[in-house]
């Protein structure tokens, strides 16, 4: 165990699992998500002397993400609010953050303008179809020269 225990966290454990308990019968959702993230004591704390790990932590921002409808810019300015209130700054960036998060929109399947082949984009932005009409991704977006996967 540590010796650089904060005052703080040393006085009131008593308190603090209790409102732990009274948290935890509140906010089911919130108990869900930390159950899904899988209970593993091996996990690393968030901080020393902290009352979640980091994979817990990340559930619950998560969860607030999602149920606030949160955009990219909240997201963001909440991870600084969090960090202001930890003792080292976890969260340096949003994007780990955004990789993690589900991905709403399906994936885009674009068609030639001129003739409808179907094409693969990739990476780049333009491509010269067969038929030699050339394709801009952009445009195909504006266009609505795509179908979106059905999902199930
Ligand atoms: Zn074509």
């Amino acid at each position: 165990m540590g010796f650089r225990i904060d005052s703080s966290f040393a006085t009131s454990s008593k308190e603090d699992k209790q409102e732990v308990a009274e948290e935890e019968s509140e906010n089911l959702i919130h108990k869900k998500v930390i159950k899904a993230s899988g209970d593993n004591p091996q996990a690393p704390m968030l901080y020393e002397g902290a009352r979640i790990n980091h994979a817990e932590s990340e559930a619950l921002i998560m969860a607030f993400v999602l149920n606030h409808s949160l955009s990219e810019k909240g997201l963001e300015n909440l991870l600084e609010l969090l960090n202001c209130h930890l003792p080292i700054p976890v969260y340096s960036s949003k994007f780990a953050f955004l990789k993690k998060l589900p991905t709403t929109e399906p994936k885009k399947n674009f068609f030639c303008k001129q003739c409808e082949v179907s094409l693969e984009f990739g990476d780049s932005d333009e491509l010269l179809c067969e038929c030699e009409a050339i394709n801009l991704k952009k445009e195909s977006i504006n266009n609505n020269n795509f179908f979106f996967d059905t999902v199930d």
